[in-house]
C-alpha cells in the first residue's frame, strides 16, 4: 500500500458536530455513532478541507499507508447517495457553487472556499 497524505480523526476530541461532513466534496467524512468517520480512505484525498471547519482541533492531515485515492470511488459513493457532488460555498458570501465558480484558499490554518466574486476583496484588502 502506499505512504500518502490522508486525515486523521482524533476521536477522543471529536464532538460528533458534524461540521466537517459538508467541506469534504468527496463525501469521505460521515457523523457514525456520534463520530466522524472517514467511511472509505481510497474517499480521502487529503486536500485537508475538513481541517479548518473543526472547533476542537480533531481533525488533522498525516502520512501514512492508505488505498489510493480513487476518483471513481468518489463518483460511485456520490450516485449512491444520490448526488454526484456535495455543494461547497464561498466562506464570505455564502454563495453555492451551483450558482459561482469556489476556488480553494488557506488562511490561518483554515481551508476555505472563496467565490471569484469575493475573491478580489481578498487579494487587494
Ligand atoms: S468538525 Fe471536528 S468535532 Fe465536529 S464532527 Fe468533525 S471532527 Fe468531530
Amino acid at each position: 500500500m502506499p505512504k500518502r497524505q490522508i486525515v486523521r480523526i482524533d476521536e477522543e476530541k471529536c464532538t460528533g458536530c458534524g461540521l466537517c461532513v459538508s467541506p469534504c466534496a468527496e463525501g469521505a467524512i460521515q457523523i457514525v455513532d456520534g463520530k466522524a468517520k472517514v467511511v472509505r480512505e481510497e474517499l480521502c484525498d487529503g486536500a485537508g478541507f475538513c481541517i479548518g471547519v473543526c472547533p476542537v482541533g480533531a481533525l488533522t492531515i498525516e502520512e501514512r499507508e492508505a488505498p489510493a485515492f480513487s476518483e471513481e470511488a468518489v463518483h460511485e459513493h456520490m450516485k449512491n447517495r444520490g448526488k454526484t457532488y456535495i455543494t461547497q460555498t464561498c466562506f464570505r458570501c455564502g454563495g453555492s457553487e451551483d450558482r459561482v465558480y469556489l476556488m480553494p484558499c488557506r488562511y490561518q490554518g483554515e481551508s476555505l472556499w472563496v467565490c471569484t466574486r469575493c475573491l478580489p476583496a481578498l487579494i487587494h484588502g
